[in-house]
């Protein structure tokens, strides 16, 4: 989400007449994107933007600022270890961005905008992405899901949709220079909803566009999926068989007091009827170990979940409390440290144990894969996707270059990576 909003204030700023420097050596305005989501994520921007510092005061850096969620959640702390800055803007702020860096460069003085305006969509902005084939489209922002541990619905304000008709034009844009695969993006994309068009409609709508040819969403509420936007999945070929459906917790007493709004046996039941109609999808997720009360039975929970519901991929965080949420109101983080760790080790082994169980599957399978780049350990040898967004590093035909849409014979998994050998020059995608 946040490479997609840098994305979007390029496209301010360059609409502005401003130009992106090569490298951040040569910029003379640099602006740096954050999130808020955890604290270590916090200390890294704080750390990292403390370096610049030589920079700023040698005066090729003429503008220093933080955007997004960061200065959003926590200025004063912002002004205090980095007294340099002379830019602060909110998620809601972006496009006022050329006024505020002008008058800075006029007065020197901290320019600061943390307004949270819970309507700002950005529709007539088009973003300014970097040239690829595979690119974000944000539908929606904000979220009103409160759930106890995230402090998104606070930084980012209230859920809203931006309209069909600004989210088809970018689309559009996109695949006339030469995008072929999009990911609509959302806090809880199941919500999408404007003038009649939800989630389900938006993607029959958008597979319609001529040359695309994948479509991915994320991130799915796992108690907002419906029954139509599976049914979707299973019968539009353009629709990835790929689906990111955070579960948090294996446990009903941790889920209720995270506000997640439903229960394990829930969860299992809504991924059983997604495997059942969509047969080759391959499930990822996010879970938080350590939230405030964990027992180690809670934990079992967690762990019996993983392994029953058989996910490609998770991405696992230790709990981190965080300022203005209900969960640091009304609990206390008290488990330790120590025991948080463990918990993330333990997770983390079992995940890539069934994670190597999932990839095995694929062994002697054909699939097609969007190519992407040249693999980093060898030149011979190409990285791309399968539409269950697995990663295939394949040997190639003469000729395969990025953006290539080609057939691979799976011969191995090795960690959360599939090996093979490409097939055929294949040319069409999906
Ligand atoms: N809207 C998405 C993702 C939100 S943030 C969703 O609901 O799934 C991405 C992930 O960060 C969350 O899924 C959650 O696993 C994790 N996260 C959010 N707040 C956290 C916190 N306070 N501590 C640890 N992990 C957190
Ligand atoms: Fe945060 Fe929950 Fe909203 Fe996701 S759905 S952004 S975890 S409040």
């Amino acid at each position: 989400m946040n490479v997609y909003d840098s994305d979007l204030v390029a496209g301010i700023l360059s609409g502005s007449g401003y130009v992106k420097a090569s490298s951040m050596e040569d910029a003379e305005i640099v602006l740096l994107n954050t999130c808020a989501i955890r604290e270590k994520a916090v200390e890294r921007v704080i750390n990292k933007f403390s370096q610049y510092a030589y920079m700023k005061k040698a005066g090729r850096m003429k503008i220093a600022g933080i955007l997004g969620c960061i200065p959003q959640h926590s200025p004063e702390r912002l002004k205090k270890e980095l007294p340099f800055l002379d830019i602060l803007a909110g998620p809601d702020s972006y496009h006022k961005l050329p006024e505020m860096i002008e008058a800075s460069l006029k007065d020197k003085k901290l320019h600061e905008n943390t307004e949270l305006t819970h309507t700002q969509n950005y529709e007539e902005v088009l973003p300014f992405p970097e040239n690829s084939f595979s690119s974000f489209v944000t539908i929606m922002r904000g979220c009103n899901n409160f759930c106890s541990y995230c402090v998104v619905p606070y930084v980012r304000g209230r859920e809203r949709s931006r309209s069909t008709g600004s989210v088809l034009k970018e689309v559009r844009s996109l695949v006339q220079r030469n995008v072929t695969e999009i990911t609509l993006l959302g806090q809880n994309v199941n919500s999408y909803y404007s003038n009649g068009t939800d989630l389900a409609a938006l993607l029959n709508i958008i597979s319609g566009v001529e040359g695309l040819k994948r479509l991915r969403f994320a991130t799915s509420h796992p108690k907002d999926i419906s029954d139509e936007l599976i049914h979707i999945m299973a019968n539009n070929p353009k629709i990835c068989n790929h689906l990111h459906l955070p579960f948090q917790s294996g446990s009903d007493a941790i889920l209720k007091r995270m506000n997640r709004g439903y229960t394990r046996e829930e969860y299992l039941s809504k991924i059983e009827r997604i495997r059942k109609a969509v047969p080759q999808i391959a499930v990822t997720t996010d879970v938080i170990v350590g939230f405030p009360g964990e027992s180690c039975e809670d934990f079992e929970y967690t762990l019996d979940l993983m392994r029953k519901a058989q996910f490609d991929n998770a991405f696992m965080f230790i709990y981190s409390e965080r300022n203005g949420t209900e969960a640091k109101k009304n609990f206390v983080d008290d488990i330790p440290r120590k025991v948080k760790t463990d918990r993330l080790k333990k997770v983390s082994e079992l995940q890539k144990k069934l994670s190597l169980e999932q990839m095995s599957h694929e062994t002697g399978r054909i699939r097609e894969v969007l190519t992407e780049s040249v693999s980093k350990k060898r030149k011979d040898e190409l990285m791309g996707r399968t539409e269950q967004n697995r990663t295939v590093i394949f040997k190639k035909i003469e000729g395969t270059k990025p953006g290539d849409y080609i057939n691979v014979r799976i011969d191995r998994a090795e960690g959360i990576s599939l090996f093979g050998e490409q097939v055929d020059k294949g040319v069409g995608g999906k």
